[in-house]
């Protein structure tokens, strides 16, 4: 290994060990380690062709994998031997691990789930591959200055990218606008032939994806935009310089930047034609392989399933219509068999307004031919409604799938559930208010198509790496085998009431603590008390998410210490994190809240280290891997109903954090895993919250009965956090009263109870430390290997490790 490192920095790199840096350092030892990955990931392929199997192909708009360095080592099981050999050349390999820039290809959950899901895939020994686009700019970085979020570029490719692999031959053709023709062929068969107006290239870019103990290696193939022809040499000759280039910068725009929306629809141009792009290109990728393989595309659902993550990759079905009818001639009606039979599509959110629609103008425009299939596709499906619902105007009006109600539009979930032999939610709760709420009608038509598959996340990461003490821990308790099988977790169980045990977990998490201290100290100069309680909130702000609901909660608690400063306090520390979507102003206002909050309280001799607020910029997954590791407890207080499952939720409980939450998402499974003992559960349930919003959201009467609450909302509403501008955060105190849709007024003071038998429990060393571990004992089902598990035998029908 280390001859390896010094070669690579030689000859690819180009550089001597004394001219070198830690960047180089950091592309050496990747280079090589990429080496070791190479040889599996070939073996992976070539068994794959031979045994002709099933492939799966895991469409999404977002991948949010963060680092892959320490992933790819320790999945490899060759972490001891590059730090040894980094040793003997003299380099820190913590320091050049950290050189490494997250790949932030995604916005927040969704994309994450994507990575975890991937890195299962390998680790179950799933032919896979995961398809996406290889934006130039992942997620913005988030600078605070003031108090106000401001966003950066990410440049997360300024370096090179030593895990890629361009492969510049492996290209496609992709079309927008232009018309559609119609041809007679000798059997007096109409065949439609799109001639696109505008042509755009997609490149293939390869990271290979290593499974656990590098079992099998999945590559993600990400599609980058070039220009058919990127420059005019016509008008450069003619001293039109930046003209001769415009068609390259349109071109390449494609795949330029990731949205940075969260779960509301950008709505624009560019985004329709990035699904499309990407879209396309994996298909005609995808089909190419297959026809290659079993030369028809009559067999395509037998050996491939395609998984739509959410509906962005959704335009997707009506390729592959026009793909196996128009360029390959298969009838209608098979060709619709075949599509259907090779998608799925998860579902990620109930909200109607984040369920994409495009103008049909705009789809008329761009792709001419995918809206003539769209036409007839509905034109079939609502003669069958209408057989099957003889007369009923609401459902025909419900189901199809252009939107005759908002001007006209096309309904992409409509299209995705359509074109889907499963349809599936992310957490129980949220599967069955699909089948109540959004997807209701439609799971009239099609009883068995909606099913659950409850998220999870890869242990490898968000434990085995990012917690090492803890995993040394439960490998002494429990045995090896643990690493291997999630199920194990269960045997921790026991060791909860062992005293010696309980002391040994408390001193991992005390270890981590004290180097998130070391973090937030140097980020933002803040000094915390690491015996504190480490109260965690971090993920996108959202209104839904309630970030605001915590704050108000820390103003009480504030209020209280400085009521009775000499009482004895369990000092507490609230950590915030998380970006907010640029034209999202509330919750930028949030943020500013929290700083606001933070610089009254953080300077307010009278508390002494009762209470400390800080917020982190710029969080993204390594902020994730630090924060997590260290928590006491987990704030998952979204709206009930709202939060589709969470993942965050899961991270925290399996390094031992305790969850504050309300019956929301996967938080139900939570409890049900772990016991009412166990976690603080609070708020109105989902039932509730929509009983209240049918009924009125005005909270005056709530607020008006809360002492507490009414303190906290007159000091932010007259500007005690804002002296600099008073009225600052008048709007969003209104709200809170008059308009309470996500219920802070609401659950406020169940919160703030709870948040009291919180810092109760916390008094009681013993009875904290049992519950943390039964939290990490109760986890074992949340892993992305049980969800990858699920999917592939429900879903895909595919073989998992170990195949028997
Ligand atoms: C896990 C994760 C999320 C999702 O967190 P939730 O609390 O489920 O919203 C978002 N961003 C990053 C970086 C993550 O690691």
């Amino acid at each position: 290994m280390r001859d390896s490192i010094e070669q690579k920095l030689y000859y690819q790199v180009g550089k001597i060990r004394i001219a070198a840096n830690n960047r180089d350092w950091y592309v050496a030892t990747a280079l090589a380690v990429r080496d070791r990955v190479v040889d599996g990931w070939h073996r992976s392929t070539d068994s794959t062709y031979t045994h002709g199997a099933k492939r799966v192909y895991y469409m999404s708009l977002e991948f949010l994998i963060g680092r892959l360095l320490r992933d790819n080592l320790a999945n490899l099981g060759l972490n001891d031997v590059v730090k040894g050999a980094l040793d003997q050349l003299g380099v820190d390999f913590d320091a050049i691990r950290q050189i490494e820039p997250d790949a932030a290809l995604g916005n927040g959950g969704l994309g994450r789930l994507a990575a975890c899901y991937l890195e299962s895939m390998s680790s179950l020994a799933i032919p896979a591959i995961g398809y996406g686009i290889r934006y130039e700019r992942g997620l913005f970085r988030q600078i605070v200055k003031n108090g106000f979020q401001q966003e950066y570029p990410e440049d997360w490719l300024e370096l090179g990218n030593p895990w890629q692999f361009e492969r510049p031959e492996i290209s496609y053709n992709i079309g927008f606008g232009g018309e559609v023709a119609m041809v007679s062929d000798s059997d007096s068969e109409t065949q439609h032939v799109w001639h696109p107006a505008e042509r755009v290239e997609a490149v293939a870019y390869d990271i290979p994806i290593v499974g656990w103990r590098g079992r099998h290696v999945n590559a993600l193939r990400l599609w980058s935009a070039r220009a058919v022809d990127p420059i005019r040499l016509d008008a450069f000759n003619q001293g039109d310089h930046v003209g001769a280039l415009s068609e390259r910068a349109r071109a390449e725009s494609i795949s330029q930047v990731l949205y940075p929306s969260d779960e509301t629809p950008a709505g624009q141009e560019l985004r329709l034609r990035q699904e499309y792009f990407f879209a396309a290109a994996s298909l005609q990728d995808l089909l190419r392989r297959h026809l290659k393989s079993f030369k028809t595309v009559e067999t395509l659902h037998e050996k491939a399933a395609i998984q739509l993550n959410d509906t962005h990759p959704s335009i997707a079905v009506i390729e592959l219509m026009r793909i196996l009818v128009d360029d390959h001639n298969v009838p209608w009606q098979q060709a619709w068999d075949i599509t259907r039979e090779t998608f799925c599509y998860t579902n990620h959110t109930l909200l109607p307004e984040a369920l994409e629609t495009w103008p049909v103008p705009l789809m008329e425009r761009l792709l001419p031919r995918h809206m003539q299939i769209i036409y007839l596709l509905n034109l079939m499906f609502l003669d069958e409604v209408k057989q099957r619902f003889p007369g009923d105007v609401a459902m025909m009006t419900s189901l199809s799938l252009v939107d005759e109600t908002h001007g006209r539009r096309v309904r992409m979930g409509n299209v995705a559930f359509l074109g889907s032999h499963k349809v599936n939610g992310v957490s129980a709760l949220h599967t069955d208010l699909m089948r109540k709420t959004v997807f209701h009608d439609f799971n009239a038509m099609y009883p068995d198509r909606i099913n659950n598959k409850t998220n999870g996340i890869t242990f490898r990461r968000w434990l085995y790496q990012s917690n090492p003490g803890l995993t040394q821990l439960v490998v002494d308790a429990v045995g090896p085998e643990i690493l291997d099988d999630e199920t194990l977790f269960a045997k921790l169980a026991p060791f909860a009431d062992d005293a010696s045990f309980q002391e040994k977990f408390a001193a991992v998490k005390q270890d981590n603590k004290a180097a998130l201290a070391k973090l937030v100290r140097e980020r933002v100069g803040v000094r915390l008390n690491p015996h504190a309680l480490f109260d965690v909130q971090i993920k996108r702000i959202h209104e839904y998410k309630r970030q605001l609901l915590n704050i108000l909660e820390t103003i009480a608690l504030y209020n209280a210490i400085r009521a009775q400063p000499m009482r004895d306090w369990a000092p507490r520390v609230k950590i915030f994190a998380g970006k907010a979507a640029p034209s999202y102003h509330r919750a930028k206002l949030i943020i500013k809240l929290a700083h606001d909050v933070a610089r009254v309280i953080n300077s307010d001799p009278t508390l002494r280290d009762a209470l400390k607020v800080v917020f982190l910029p710029n969080y993204n997954v390594s902020l994730a891997e630090v924060v997590i590791p260290a928590a006491d407890l987990s704030e998952q207080i979204s709206t009930a109903g709202m939060e589709a499952s969470g993942t965050g939720n899961m991270k925290f409980a399996l390094n031992g954090a305790l969850t504050i939450g309300t019956l929301d998402g996967a938080n139900v499974e939570m409890l049900e895993r772990v016991g009412s003992d166990n976690i603080f559960i609070f708020g109105l349930t989902a039932e509730e919250v929509e009983a209240r919003r049918r009924q009125t959201i005005d909270s005056s009467d709530f607020i008006a009965k809360s002492d507490v609450l009414q303190e906290v909302l007159t000091a932010v509403e007259n500007g005690n956090f804002s002296p600099d501008d008073p009225g600052r955060y008048r709007g969003l105190i209104e709200a809170i009263r008059y308009h309470d849709y996500f219920m802070v007024a609401a659950d406020f003071d169940a919160y703030y109870r709870r948040q009291r038998d919180v810092a109760a429990t916390w008094r009681r060393p013993s009875d904290w430390r049992r519950s943390a571990v039964l939290n990490t004992a109760g986890m074992g089902f949340f892993s992305s290997d049980r969800s990858i598990r699920e999917y592939a035998s429900d879903l895909w029908n595919v073989p998992t490790w170990p195949k028997k």
